[in-house]
């Protein structure tokens, strides 16, 4: 089943906001092993709209739109779909009814124009609308799939989860189990984790493998199609294993997980408490670990240690360090890092310093970075890294490294 997504807008021809209904749409779809073939974007405008339509039914097998279901003079999605498949618009009792009982829920007065808001296409099927007003509706008319979607995310989105999917399962009589795993990595390149599984990659069948690079990090979507979910989930395992084998060491966690949770899950199973000493970082460090719910326990303090006065007089950088070698160094990483287990009584300290730009400083190029990790009863570890990029990503990048070493020496 081949797909075009078109989305109807004007405010995404002019810029004001971006079309993530067709990438979260592109995802699902790939996710149930349908291509996208196109997406469009076309303004609120009937005659534009219908040669945008006439296009697609000669290159797709499912068309689907988003936006334009609303009750303004603008939204004219279905009306111009209506006319052009010879189709009526008839009310669809149970969208009325829960209209008007949002209207008099809400104490609103329930103009003319929110009737039309319940008007579907003669024939469709309904994916209701538990977020918001208007109905999504399918139809099949010769051998084109259409299907309507309302243009707010929040309420495209769940429609699409629960009903939509179904749908398109359902047409394309798949009796197949989708199951997929999303494996995390960091400190590794995109690249160079293709080059280590380009064998794996070129053999993919089912499960299929996909690679997705961002921020730093990388991901592996594994996807296996079986009728039995048990065989799916081993097809998976097997994948997984050979993947392991190879870039284990930069495997870091599964799905929707961060490093941030990752390192505060490990802290908390083994028990220990953190300090940090931030130059470069402003606090970034602690600010990511704070706002995930249970840092509690686990995040004893820290200092914002921007200027040599603070990392002198405040963490207790010796002057001499300071002097010799500059903030930007080995030795004061690894003075900040022990200097803050101490004074917060933790059972870890960690540091970051270094040069952000846009500035070279102490002669060090942009980019240096010394972040350092002292854990109780264990010799402090300090890690020189070569970063590239703006300032802000230097600075988020620093953080995830710090992170990730962390688990690596945890680990
Ligand atoms: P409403 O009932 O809210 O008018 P609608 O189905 O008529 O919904 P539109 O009027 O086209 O949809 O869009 C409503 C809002 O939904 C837009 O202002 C925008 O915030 C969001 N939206 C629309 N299309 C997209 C898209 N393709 N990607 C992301 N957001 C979108
Ligand atoms: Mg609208």
């Amino acid at each position: 089943m081949n797909t075009e997504i078109i989305a109807v807008g004007s405010e995404l021809l002019l810029g004001q906001i971006a079309n993530t209904n067709a990438q979260f749409l592109s995802k699902q779809l790939a996710e149930i092993g349908v291509n996208v073939f196109y997406h469009t974007v076309v303004g609120d405008n009937a005659e534009r709209l219908k040669k945008t339509i006439e296009v697609a039914q000669k290159r797709a097998d499912l068309i689907i739109f988003t936006g334009g279901l609303g009750p303004t003079k603008d939204d004219l999605t279905k009306e111009t779909i209506a006319a052009m498949l010879g189709k009526r618009l008839v009310i669809h009792q149970e969208a009325l009814d829960s209209i008007e009982e949002y209207f008099r829920k809400t104490n609103r007065v329930m103009t003319p124009n929110n009737r039309k808001q319940a008007l579907v296409l003669e024939e469709s099927t309904i994916l209701f609308n538990h977020h918001g007003m208007a109905p999504g509706m399918a139809l099949k008319i010769g051998d084109t799939h259409y299907m309507l979607l309302p243009g707010p995310p929040k309420e495209m989105q769940p429609m699409f989860q629960t009903f939509g999917r179904d749908y398109i399962a359902k047409q394309l009589g798949k009796v197949e189990r989708i199951e997929s795993r999303v494996l995390r990595f960091f400190g590794i390149g995109e690249s160079q984790l293709e080059t280590e599984i380009e064998d794996l990659l070129d053999r993919q069948t089912n499960p299929t493998i996909a690679p997705l690079a961002g921020d730093g990090e990388v991901t592996l979507r594994l996807t296996a199609k079986h009728s039995s979910k048990e065989e799916a989930i081993s097809m998976l395992d097997e994948v997984e294993r050979q993947i392991q084998e190879r870039v284990h060491e930069f495997f870091y966690g599964y799905e929707e997980t961060t490093l941030y949770e990752e390192v505060l899950n490990l802290l908390k199973e083994k028990g220990l408490t953190i300090a940090s000493a931030e130059s470069l970082t402003g606090g970034l460090f602690s600010e990511r670990l704070v706002s995930l719910p249970g840092a509690g326990d686990i995040v004893q303090g820290g200092i914002i240690c921007y200027q040599n006065e603070v990392k002198q007089h405040v963490v207790g950088v010796s002057a001499d360090t300071l002097q010799d070698h500059g903030a930007v160094s080995q030795q004061c990483a690894k003075e900040m890092a022990e200097n803050v287990r101490q004074l917060c009584r933790s059972n870890i300290g960690i540091s970051f310093t270094g040069v952000a730009g846009p500035k070279v400083q102490e002669g060090k190029e942009v980019g240096t970075v010394f972040m350092g990790i002292a854990i109780e009863n264990e010799p402090t570890e300090v890690y020189h890294l070569q970063l590239s990029g703006g300032r802000q990503s230097i600075r988020t990048r620093a953080v995830k490294y710090g992170c990730y070493y962390l688990l690596r020496l945890l680990k």
